[in-house]
Formats: structure tokens, C-alpha cells, sequence
């Protein structure tokens, strides 16, 4: 465990041998990222200002899809979107938008590329409003377990920089047992570092990065705040601790007392986190330099932004971003780059870090076992198929292995030879882009 809390990944940890009847104990090492990739990515965008259902569903067409789009042919990548109810009518959201609109969001839900509950919205101040979100939710059995919190919206959890009461017993607009209860597992509450590539140690590097040549005055200043907010964070200040920690996740606790994973994301751009985070200016954070830099350091990055936040409903994502999603694009077809979407990502984080496995030879061929997965915030749990989407061990040369959960579940999966090394790989299954 580290100073947050946080568990150790098991990938860097070779499991010990010794014999046993069902066969010779044999080391094998869980990798930290699905088979090639070096770093990972969601780009996790709260749906703020995004002016229809229209604009949404493009955008979403663009970012899941090889499709012909009024931004030219889709990235096909796999990005999520967020989700809040009761909001002003000129932006979309799920009761300001028509019948069709909601029929998308549920459309978009249960196919996986709507992710991240982003509050309740503005407008949502009391228990009721919440419970009639959750009502609609569970009516058309509709699943996220991702929270963020939103601007000032009093049912944010963030007690410092969000300033909500959600979660707060005696306010009217406490939900946060009815949230849980719901499903939501993961929660960020404000918190966006400049630097690039979490749960890897903060180095020199991870702050000269955000310097810009052509920009020095405003990227030493961006440079500086950060090391301001890391040095805090190591003194103990409980608003900076994740800064200076630079895990993605920790174990965490609501104000009501019930346990949560608390995620940190990232904007790692010169003119400071909270600049550039729009549909507008993405494609300058995903600079070359940036997206290198992260494969690079071989971390994690939840990128935060706004991408419904667009100058042109027309054409949402302008030529400059157009060309950074396109790079990104480059970057997952390069093997450098796994990108998907924050709810996914975050599962196979949490997967990969608690996972019980144990790897035995019998003559030509191995037997690994993907057990049970320790979770410090939800308690532990065997695996089950859905866990194990991506997850690549590498060990001694073997031709022949299989890999099952403990119930005895076969699992498909694919083998790298390298030398006298192998890699099994289980496959990542991509969501399915509904027609919308
Ligand atoms: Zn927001």
C-alpha cells in the first residue's frame, strides 16, 4: 500500500515458486496494459454546453466510428460521454432534450458510450429531483457507475472545490445511498493535474513538460502551479495529496461515510488544466509531444474536457481538432496508446491491481488461474469473464496454455511468442456504436 491507500499493481510482482500436485508453480507476470500497449487513455468529457441532441450524437459518431461525419470519416476509437438531467433548455440533457433525444441517451447507455453520471445538473436541489433521475434510470434498466461532479451543482460530492452537499446527510439534496445503491463505484470530485501519466512517480520531467517554447511566460507560470500543488499535496493538505500522490485512483470515503474509489484526471496543457478544456482547443492538448510523452512514461490518463463545448454546432470539432483526435488515433493503431472509454478503463485498472493468479506447468503445457480480485473499497470478489477483457501475462515460453477463472470457465485469449518469452493475452472485446 502507498501513502493514499492505494494497492500496488500485482503486474510488477512476480508470484513465487514452489510445487504442487496440480503442477510446478511457474512465475508469471501481469502486464500493465492490454497487449501491445505502453500507456492508456479516456478521454472522459463532461457534456457541458453541448447545444443538442444533435451535436451529442455527432460527436459521439465521430469519436466511435469510420463513418462519414460532417467532421470527415470517424476515428473509431472507443470514447464515452457523460450524462445530468435538469439543466437549462438550451443544452442537452436528459429532461430538457424530446422523446427522441432520451431514446438516444438510453440507446447510448446500454451500449457503453454513455459512462459517467455528470451530477444531477444545475437545477437538481432536492432529494425528490434525484429520485425521480434514478427512478427513470432503473425504470429502462439503464447502468453507469461513474460519477463526476459538475460546476457548482449542489448534488456534487466535492466538499472543496466543488462545493456540494450530495453527500451530506442532513442537506435537502443528500442522494449519495441512493447513488451508491444505484451503482455508481467511481467519483472524481475536482481534482485535475497538469501532469502527464498517472501512477507513475512525478519527476522533473513530469513538470518541464508542460513548458511550451513558443509560450514561455504562461507555461512556466502553468509549471510552477503545478509544483506548488504537488508540494502541498506532500506536506499532507488533503486538497493536494492526489496531485502529489499521482495515482489515478485511491480508496476514498464520502462524507456520509460509505467507501468510494476517487479518481484524479488529467489535462496536461501549458496554459494550465482548467484552460483548453473544450471541443474547441482539444486537438492542442493532444499535441504529438503530449500524446508521446505519455507513452512515454508508460502511465494512465483520464483526459479532462468539454467536448460539446464547440463554436459550430455545424461541424463541432474544428480542423485543429480533428487532426488531435487523429493523432490519438495513430497513437492506439501504433500500439502506443490504448484508448477507452473512463468506466472500462477504470474497471480494468481496478481488475488488474486486485487480481489473485496463479500459473502451473504440467509437462508441455500451463494451466493460469485467474482467481479472486481484492478490492479494498468493495471488498473482494472472484473474477469473472467481463473482468478479464485485456489482461496480458507474460512468462516463460509455452506453446500450449489455458487460462480459466477458479469456477473452471474457459477463457479465450492469444499468444505472443518473443524470443523465450510468451505473452497470453485475453482479448478486448470494443463496444458495439449503436444506430442512432
Ligand atoms: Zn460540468
Amino acid at each position: 500500500m502507498n501513502g493514499a491507500g492505494v494497492m500496488e499493481p500485482v503486474s510488477t510482482q512476480q508470484n513465487p515458486a514452489h510445487d504442487a500436485q496440480a503442477g510446478k508453480h511457474v512465475s508469471a507476470k501481469l502486464l500493465e496494459y492490454p497487449y501491445p500497449f505502453k500507456s492508456a487513455m479516456a478521454i472522459c468529457s463532461d457534456l457541458d454546453e453541448t447545444p443538442d441532441a444533435k451535436v451529442y450524437a455527432e460527436i459521439a459518431r465521430f469519436l466511435n466510428t469510420s463513418e462519414t461525419t460532417s467532421m470527415g470519416r470517424g476515428v473509431d476509437l472507443e470514447v464515452g460521454n457523460s450524462i445530468y438531467f435538469l439543466m437549462p433548455d438550451d443544452q442537452y440533457a436528459y429532461w430538457t432534450t424530446d422523446d427522441a433525444g432520451r431514446e438516444m441517451a438510453h440507446a447510448l447507455i446500454r451500449s457503453g458510450h454513455i459512462d459517467v453520471l455528470h451530477s444531477y445538473g444545475d437545477f437538481a436541489t432536492k432529494r425528490d429531483d434525484v429520485k425521480r433521475c434514478i427512478d427513470e434510470l432503473n425504470k429502462h434498466d439503464l447502468r453507469i457507475n461513474v460519477w463526476v461532479d459538475h460546476s457548482k451543482a449542489p448534488s456534487n460530492f466535492g466538499p472543496d472545490i466543488m462545493v456540494g452537499s450530495g453527500d451530506v446527510r442532513e442537506s435537502e439534496v443528500y442522494h449519495a445511498d441512493l447513488t451508491l445503491d444505484y451503482g455508481v463505484r467511481y467519483v472524481w470530485r475536482g481534482r485535475t493535474t497538469g501532469v502527464v501519466g498517472q501512477n507513475m512517480p512525478i519527476t522533473r520531467r513530469s513538470l518541464t513538460n508542460l513548458l511550451n517554447a513558443a509560450h514561455p511566460v504562461i507555461s512556466t507560470r502553468t509549471m510552477f502551479k503545478e509544483a506548488v500543488k504537488i508540494r502541498l499535496g506532500r506536506k499532507g493538505h488533503p486538497r493536494w495529496e492526489m496531485y502529489a500522490d499521482n495515482r489515478v485512483l485511491r480508496p476514498s470515503t464520502l462524507r456520509d461515510g460509505q467507501p468510494i474509489w476517487e479518481f484524479l484526471r488529467s489535462n496536461p496543457y501549458w496554459k494550465g488544466s482548467g484552460k483548453g478544456d473544450t471541443g474547441d482547443e482539444v486537438g492542442h492538448v493532444l499535441s504529438q509531444r503530449m500524446l508521446n510523452n505519455l507513452s512515454r512514461t508508460g502511465g494512465v490518463c483520464l483526459l479532462y474536457t468539454h467536448l460539446g463545448k464547440v463554436s459550430d454546432a455545424g461541424c463541432p470539432f474544428n480542423d485543429a481538432s480533428v487532426a488531435g483526435l487523429r493523432r490519438l488515433a495513430s497513437m492506439q493503431e501504433s500500439g502506443c496508446v490504448f484508448v477507452t472509454t473512463t468506466s472500462r478503463l477504470l474497471r480494468y485498472l481496478t481488475v488488474r491491481d486486485g487480481l489473485q493468479f496463479d500459473a502451473r506447468r504440467n509437462g508441455e503445457s500451463v494451466s493460469l488461474t485467474l482467481g479472486s480480485i481484492s478490492d479494498p473499497v468493495h471488498g473482494d470478489r472472484p473474477a469473472c469473464e467481463a473482468d478479464c477483457m485485456g489482461l496480458t501475462f507474460e512468462l516463460d515460453r509455452c506453446e500450449n496454455i489455458r487460462v480459466a477463472l477458479a469456477n473452471g470457465s474457459v477463457l479465450d485469449h492469444n499468444l505472443y511468442h518473443d524470443g523465450n518469452r510468451t505473452r497470453v493475452s485475453i482479448p478486448w472485446r470494443r463496444l458495439s456504436f449503436p444506430d442512432i
